[in-house]
């Protein structure tokens, strides 16, 4: 017996092998600073990585408080709600800052684009980058470990709004995130989960796991709590802006514009266009 219980222990820590922790800092009115943290199998939990730190007060208050090794910052793109807090964050503990190659923020040491590999060995981590244009012209998402911080890219039920890229930039970026894996966490910056929910219910009233989604969604606010991270098969099952494909929502985005819609990116440009009508 004892045996075994150990063996699940060893089950659960391999586990941990491939998934950080995650601990979130809410920032402004909805964003998420997201803290990576090492793997405990390496002792390293209380190193940690910070990802689009808007505001450096509250980084500082939590480090602080839990005594964390903060060892880099991640930057998804370059809006002031995600790098505001890095020149003092970077002033007051020397953190080299990994960022978009495609964009001009001060302060990035590490200028990333697709395909680069980035690897936090005494934390036992890695990270894969995916360029992500569209909500603005150079952003970037980091992959590892089964998670995924993708900014302002997709949203917890939406995806954020084109003010650089074009409908066909974002289409092909959220297409790139439809062939990972169905378990992937996805970690984006904003708690905009239940309006984005209400406008996903006008495209497709009749879906079910929507339907259930935003019972779960009103029922985690209502105790004031994050409905991040998400998983990208919850993702593909609700979010109208991942289901250009889908029969219903191509339907639904035809009503809205009254013509036929051939390709899957118009029916996303649609989508897209029918949600800042009403925003
Ligand atoms: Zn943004």
């Amino acid at each position: 017996m004892k045996t075994d219980t150990k063996t699940s222990d060893r089950s659960l820590n391999n586990k941990s092998d491939v998934s950080p922790g995650i601990s979130g800092i809410p920032a402004f009115d909805d964003n998420y600073i997201w803290f990576i943290h090492g793997l405990p199998e390496k002792h390293a939990d209380q190193q940690i990585i910070i990802v689009d730190p808007g505001d450096s007060a509250p980084v500082i208050q939590a480090i602080e408080q839990d005594k964390l090794t903060p060892k880099a910052i991640f930057i998804t793109h370059h809006h002031g709600d995600h790098t505001g807090g890095v020149s003092s964050l970077v002033e007051k503990y020397q953190l080299p800052v990994y960022g978009p190659a495609n964009e001009q923020i001060p302060n990035i040491t590490y200028p990333l684009s697709e395909n680069q590999l980035i690897s936090f060995k005494s934390m036992g981590l890695s990270f894969k980058i995916i360029d992500v244009p569209g909500h603005t012209r150079g952003h970037i998402a980091y992959l590892g470990h089964q998670t995924l911080f993708i900014g302002d890219t997709l949203f917890a039920g939406g995806c954020g709004r084109l003010f650089e890229g074009t409908a066909e930039q974002m289409h092909h970026s959220l297409s790139k995130l439809l062939e990972l894996d169905n378990k992937t966490l996805v970690y984006c910056a904003h708690e905009y989960t239940q309006e984005n929910l209400a406008f996903a219910q006008r495209v497709e009233p009749a879906n079910e796991r929507l339907l259930q989604r935003i019972k779960e969604t009103t029922r985690l606010r209502e105790m004031n709590l994050p409905t991040i991270p998400s998983t990208l098969k919850l993702e593909k099952q609700t979010n109208p802006f991942l289901r250009f494909d889908i029969k219903e929502v191509r339907l639904a985005a035809e009503k809205f514009t009254q013509k036929p819609l051939d390709k899957p990116a118009d029916v996303f440009k649609t989508i897209r266009y029918w949600k800042d009508t009403l925003d």
